[in-house]
């Protein structure tokens, strides 16, 4: 069966990757999903466990239609994960506060994504080394080959989850507060204050004896 994800397109009515509320912010095409799944690394997992709904943040990569992921085997998040339990995946990044001269009217401007989809687990070595690989340089790109890979302990005791994209759906919000035209003469400031994550000064630890690398030197400059 051919999904939104592989064959994007406007969703029809009552498909539920569709945006009701300002559907002229939203986007189905693979890339403008993929571009911010990829600006970041956290995302909220959801899902029903017993009827009731639970979230719970988590890191991730994307390779292709699947988002990585991972945990201890034996938790009850990635038992149910690996069992194949309908998920919901949200993604979100803040650009900006757009304070308006009403309450009413304040907002933010963000990117943000959510994707629907079914997990399975990765058994296959490489596989799993690969998916463990990608995720510690999603974090911190350059730091794979930098650092150690997992013993056969420390393999068997992580969990990866391959989370097979199915439905997806961005929207992106931009620009100035939509005031009403009334309140344009008020003495109140309004306008955008923009935001992004930034990294601060690199912080040995007491055992480190290497010079703090460029990779990382390069993050503490500024994540795009
Ligand atoms: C940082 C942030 C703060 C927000 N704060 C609020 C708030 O306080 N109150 C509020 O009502 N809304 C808020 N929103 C917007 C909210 O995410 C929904 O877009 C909004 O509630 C309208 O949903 P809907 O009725 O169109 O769709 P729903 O019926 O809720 O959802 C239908 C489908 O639309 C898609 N969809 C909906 N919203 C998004 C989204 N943001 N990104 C990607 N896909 C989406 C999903 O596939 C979803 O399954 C916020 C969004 C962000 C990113």
């Amino acid at each position: 069966m051919t999904t939104y994800y592989e064959r994007p397109s406007k969703p029809p009515r009552g498909a539920r990757n569709k945006v009701r509320r300002h559907a002229e912010r939203a986007h189905y095409d693979r890339k403008a999903v993929e571009a911010i799944l990829d600006a970041t690394f956290v995302g909220h997992v959801s899902f029903v466990v017993d009827g009731l709904p639970h979230a719970t943040p988590m890191l991730y990569v994307r390779e292709g239609d699947q988002l990585y992921l991972h945990g201890a085997p034996r938790s009850r998040l990635l038992q149910l994960m690996a069992g194949g339990a309908p998920l919901c995946v949200t993604v979100m990044l803040i650009d900006g506060l757009v304070l308006a001269r009403s309450w009413f009217h304040h907002s933010v401007n963000y990117r943000s994504v959510v994707v629907f989809g079914e997990g399975r687990p990765v058994r296959e070595r490489d596989e799993k080394l690969e998916a463990m690989r990608k995720l510690v340089d999603q974090i911190v790109p350059g730091r794979a080959a930098d650092s150690r890979g997992p013993t056969a302990t420390e393999l068997k005791a992580t969990e990866i989850i391959a989370m097979t994209i199915s439905e997806a759906s961005a929207k992106v919000r931009i620009g100035n507060p939509i005031d009403l035209e009334s309140d344009h003469a008020l003495p109140t400031w309004a306008g955008q204050l923009p935001m992004h994550l930034a990294a601060g000064e690199p912080l040995a630890d007491d055992y480190s004896t290497a010079d703090v690398p460029d990779y990382v030197r390069a993050l503490f400059n500024g994540r795009p």
